[in-house]
C-alpha cells in the first residue's frame, strides 16, 4: 500500500494528480484482464473563477474543500478521487458500468446543486461531468481520458450542470467554449450597465 500523506492534495484531501496516470493504468489493466467495467469521470466546477473574483481566493479554497467533501459523500470506498488541477477533479470508478455511472452522475449533480455551501454568503454551485467507460471506449488510458475530457467540454457548452457520456457533436468545441464565455461576459456587463442606468 501507498503512504497516503505524500500522495494527497493538501487542500482537498483528494489524491494528487501525480498518481493518476499510474492508477488509471493499473485499474484499466485489471478491468481488461477480468473483463470488468470501469468508468472515468472528469469533473469541473462551473464558473469557479467568478467565486474567486467575487469573494476572494480563500473562499474559493473553502469551496474546493466543500465540493470535495460533497463528492466523497457520493462515492464508494473503492472509487478513486483525484484533484487533477485547479477546479478540475477526476474519478476512477472500478466495477462500474456506463449505465450505473449515469445514475451516479445524476445523483452527484443533484447533491451539489441542492447543497448550500456554507459561508458568507452561502453559495449555490454546480459542476459539469465528462464520462467515458471501459469496455465501450476500450482500455487505453489516454483514449479514455481524452474521451471524458472532450465530453466535459461538451457538457460546458450545453449549458453546464450536466453529465455527457457520448460524443454528440464535432467541430471546434474549444473555440465554441471561448466564444460562449465572451458572450456570457458581455451579458453580465450589460446587466451591470442596465442596473447602473436604472439607478440614475
Ligand atoms: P467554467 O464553468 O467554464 O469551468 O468556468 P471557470 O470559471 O470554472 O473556469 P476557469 O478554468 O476559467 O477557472 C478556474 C479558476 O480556478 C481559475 C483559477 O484562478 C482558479 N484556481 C485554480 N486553482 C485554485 C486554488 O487552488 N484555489 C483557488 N481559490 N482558486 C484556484
Ligand atoms: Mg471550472
Amino acid at each position: 500500500m501507498y503512504d497516503e500523506r505524500g500522495i494527497k492534495d493538501p487542500l482537498t484531501g483528494a489524491y494528487s494528480r501525480l498518481f493518476f496516470d499510474q492508477r488509471l493504468h493499473e485499474e484499466l489493466d485489471r478491468a481488461s484482464r477480468y473483463a470488468a467495467n470501469l468508468t472515468l469521470f472528469v469533473l469541473d466546477i462551473d464558473h469557479f473563477k467568478s467565486i474567486n473574483d467575487a469573494y476572494g481566493h480563500m473562499r474559493g479554497d473553502e469551496v474546493l474543500q466543500q465540493i470535495s467533501d460533497a463528492i466523497n459523500e457520493c462515492i464508494r470506498v473503492s472509487d478513486l478521487f483525484f484533484r487533477y488541477g485547479g477546479d478540475e477533479f477526476v474519478l476512477i470508478l472500478p466495477e462500474t458500468s456506463k449505465q450505473d455511472s449515469e445514475k451516479l452522475a445524476l445523483r452527484m449533480l443533484d447533491a451539489i446543486r441542492t447543497r448550500r455551501f456554507s459561508g458568507n454568503p452561502p453559495l449555490q454551485i454546480t459542476i459539469s461531468i465528462g464520462v467515458a467507460s471501459c469496455p465501450e471506449e476500450g482500455a487505453d488510458p489516454k483514449v479514455l481520458f481524452e474521451a471524458a475530457d472532450r465530453r466535459l467540454l461538451e457538457a460546458k457548452l450545453q449549458g453546464r450542470d450536466r453529465a455527457v457520456s457520448d460524443d454528440l457533436c464535432h467541430g471546434d468545441r474549444a473555440g465554441d467554449l471561448e466564444l460562449n464565455r465572451m458572450i456570457e461576459r458581455d451579458l453580465e456587463m450589460k446587466a451591470v450597465q442596465d442596473f447602473l442606468t436604472a439607478l440614475e
